[in-house]
């Protein structure tokens, strides 16, 4: 498929689903703008890297997804903004009562009022382009739910219903908002939990991923980043131009539990 003369931003992509959405699109021939909110040589080389593998143009923008004003500023830097992947996202775990104050405020905004920010700034240059596609990576924490998590999964479902309304807004124009909702994804983050829950348990890595991680996945396997990126390549395709207001799960059939 072919998405040369557009420019994606993908928010939080300097590792993990982000970095594979963003090298997705890029696959597909869109310029990419890269995101996170620290400002290393390493961060600017993955957009170098990218731009060299797949001859397109990209660039790696600094901007904290917890500041509104970042994330609006974010958008106007990049100039251009066909595809928005509201995608930067942290996670804390501890009992609703536990939960710290500041964790909560740093998830919501950072899982939820960024995409508000950046979808807000991006829908004026969609429309002036005559084309749009908005890409929330939820979660199947967007539909579902899990204790401990109360700050993740209220964003997350959140974000699902701020991309109907998107969609609602934008019904009449050639621009659509979707949200991803993945199960587990074989992140570097994941990864690292596998030993640790292991041990925590005293199971094997194979038992802790069957038993422990993916208890809720029916599979028993993880998402691929590069499953979540052809869904997000999918999205900017003619077939999905009429997809929008909706969930796309890819979670190993969690949510039709
Ligand atoms: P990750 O930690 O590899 O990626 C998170 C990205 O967000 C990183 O690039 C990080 O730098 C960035 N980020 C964090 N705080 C930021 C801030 N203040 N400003 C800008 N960028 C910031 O994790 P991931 O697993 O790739 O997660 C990406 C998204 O996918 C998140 O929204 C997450 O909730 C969602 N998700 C992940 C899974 C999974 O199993 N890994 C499943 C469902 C949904």
């Amino acid at each position: 498929m072919q998405l040369k003369g557009k420019t994606a931003v993908v928010t939080g992509s300097n590792s993990g689903i982000g970095l594979g959405v963003a090298r997705g699109f890029a696959a597909a021939g869109a310029d990419v703008v890269l995101n996170s909110f620290t400002d290393s040589p390493e961060d600017h080389r993955l957009a170098t890297d990218i731009a060299a593998e797949f001859g397109v143009n990209t660039r790696y923008i600094q901007a904290d997804m917890s500041d509104p004003d970042a994330c609006r500023a974010l958008i106007e830097k990049a100039g251009a903004c066909d595809i928005l992947v509201n995608n930067a996202g942290i996670q804390h775990v501890a009992p609703v009562d536990e939960f710290p104050v500041e964790k909560w405020n740093a998830i919501i905004a950072i899982n939820l009022s960024s995409a508000f920010h950046t979808t807000a700034a991006a829908l004026p240059l969609m429309r002036a382009a005559g084309w749009g596609r908005v890409i929330n990576i939820a979660s199947a924490h967007g539909l579902r739910a899990s204790p401990f998590k109360s700050a993740y999964v209220a964003a997350k479902h959140g974000v699902v219903g701020l991309s109907k309304v998107v969609a609602l807004e934008t019904a009449r124009e050639p621009i659509t908002c979707n949200a991803i909702c993945p199960g587990y994804v074989r992140t570097p983050l994941v990864d690292a939990q596998i030993p640790d829950t292991a041990k925590e348990y005293g199971i094997s890595e194979e038992e802790a991923i069957e038993k422990v991680i993916l208890l809720k996945q029916p599979s028993k396997e993880f998402v691929s980043v590069e499953q979540v990126a052809g869904i997000a390549t999918f999205l900017c395709s003619d077939a999905a131009e009429q997809i929008t207001g909706t969930t796309i799960s890819a979670d190993g059939g969690w949510s039709a539990q």
